[in-house]
């Protein structure tokens, strides 16, 4: 039993992630190392995700397609910054139908060239341009080290790729799915994240340039939970993808890639967490709601269960994500305790006396204990409940800001940055040298999470590591 026990998240942040993953039935392990078995409560949540995201993405212009998972190895050549970036992560089929292939076909570890490669088929003329497609599905990274929804060798995720006539509009296009992202995280995952672009260093190999939101989990550790790239015409040159502009003459395409993964899935344990288990944010929930009837006798059970249908009926009409836990043989306290595992937002409880009053007993999840009960009437429950579940959003949202803001510093001298990076963040004037960020890597292990877009001070500094003149300030952090 012992060993089946939850770790606090102060005992030992990373088992209490793992264990909880597979507690609350989020995924599991596969006989392919490195790989996972998503289960469907983990599922649930990332088709929530999805939905939220796809809403988004048709909302600003984008329609979905489906390109191969095999890729011929010749196209990770075109490009060598690309290929140089991504080699020992490629998984390579040699073989098919039992004999040896021509040439061998890579696992796509993402879809750029094989979208680069359509793209320069399909774009002729500027007429054909935007060309706005965003892909869900999985790609494979053959990584070393692997944990679940952080790290494994397939995920599952969206890749967007678009092609633009100009270097402005791709630009804006980057910017506009960075919002998208940031957007996602804070209204539907309640993740507080930080917009920021990348340094030279951290930036996506090939791109021009990477954005990036930023979450903080409890461990203090950054996630990095979303990318949005602008490539240039780096990939229009290598696949060749080229479009008569409105003068007649031939250009390269500029084209911007975004993925957002089940990595996610990770940010939304890490950030709402508790010692209990998983605390789900009210909009993405896969239950929103659980209905738990109490009663001893049969003729309790009649009368509670009466009242529990109608709750849920009134519940899941209003289009609350509702579920009776109407198991036979298991206490309502062992209820009580796998659904707080789960983290459903909102417990119903219901028993007799509560029939008698014509009331219920609401408990939020975020709210542990007495502190987080209420007695409310069944008259507009329904009502009540997806008010509760707002506020939770806003509570869960806030309680995340302010342990991300307690824990962000602006150290004054080197040694103070060390001390800082030890346990949380800093947000430090660096003067651009990547020299100065591979000295802060090398004494921290932290590393430039990115250079945060809305909260600039403006002016100038004195970088943290060389002291000379500095013009922006960089969120340095140690990351997942
Ligand atoms: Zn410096």
């Amino acid at each position: 039993m012992a060993e089946d026990k939850l770790p606090t998240r102060a005992e030992d942040f990373a088992e209490w992630y793992n264990k909880l993953v597979l507690k609350a039935d989020m995924a599991d392990y596969s006989p392919v190392r490195g790989c996972m078995v998503v289960k469907p409560y983990g599922w649930t949540l990332w088709e929530n995700m999805q939905a939220g995201l796809d809403r988004r993405f048709k909302e600003t212009g984008h329609v979905n397609a489906a390109f191969p998972m095999l890729i011929p190895m010749s196209f990770f050549e075109k490009e060598k910054e690309h290929v140089e970036g991504f080699a020992p992560e490629l998984a390579v089929v040699t073989h098919g139908g039992g004999q040896k292939l021509e040439e061998p076909l890579v696992v796509r570890p993402t879809s750029e060239t094989i979208i680069g490669y359509m793209y320069s088929k399909w774009i002729k003329s500027y007429r054909d341009l935007p060309v706005l497609i965003n892909q869900w599905g999985s790609v494979l990274r053959w990584e070393m080290r692997t944990r679940l929804f952080l790290r494994t060798a397939e995920f599952y995720w969206q890749e967007g790729h678009t092609a633009h006539a100009t270097e402005q509009e791709a630009r804006e296009e980057t910017y506009r799915m960075l919002d998208v992202y940031a957007d996602f995280a804070i209204n539907d995952a309640a993740v507080p994240v930080i917009k920021g672009v990348k340094t030279e260093t951290e930036k996506f190999a090939g791109a021009v340039m990477s954005t990036t939101i930023e979450a903080m989990m409890q461990d203090k550790r950054a996630l990095q939970s979303g990318t949005s790239h602008y490539f240039g015409q780096n990939f229009a040159r290598a696949f060749d993808i080229k479009f008569l502009n409105q003068s007649n003459a031939l250009e390269y395409c500029y084209t911007t890639s975004w993925g957002l993964s089940t990595r996610m899935i990770g940010a939304v344990i890490m950030t709402h967490g508790d010692d209990q288990g998983l605390v789900m944010p009210p909009k993405l929930a896969p239950i929103q709601t659980v209905i738990v009837p109490i009663y001893k006798s049969d003729l309790e059970k009649s009368k509670v269960m009466e009242i529990a249908d109608r709750v849920f009926f009134d519940l899941k009409t209003a289009g609350v994500r509702v579920k009776m836990d109407d198991r036979e043989g298991v206490t309502p306290g062992f209820k009580f305790n796998d659904w707080e595992l789960r983290g459903v937002p909102v417990r119903v409880e219901i028993g007799p006396k509560d029939v008698e009053k014509g009331s219920v007993a609401l408990a939020r999840r975020d709210i542990p204990g007495r502190e987080g009960k209420s007695f409310v009437p069944q008259l507009g429950l329904a009502e009540t409940v997806k008010n509760l579940l707002n506020d939770i959003h806003h509570s869960m949202l806030k309680r995340a800001i302010e342990y991300r803001d307690a824990n962000i510093h602006d150290p004054s001298t080197y040694e103070e940055l060390k001390e800082v990076l030890a346990g949380g963040w800093a947000f430090s004037w660096w003067c651009g040298d990547p020299a100065c960020e591979a000295k802060i890597k090398e004494d921290t292990k932290a590393t430039a999470r990115c250079i945060p877009l809305d909260t600039q001070p403006g002016g100038t500094g004195t970088c943290i590591v060389c002291g000379r003149e500095a013009d922006k300030k960089v969120l340095f952090g140690k990351a997942y």
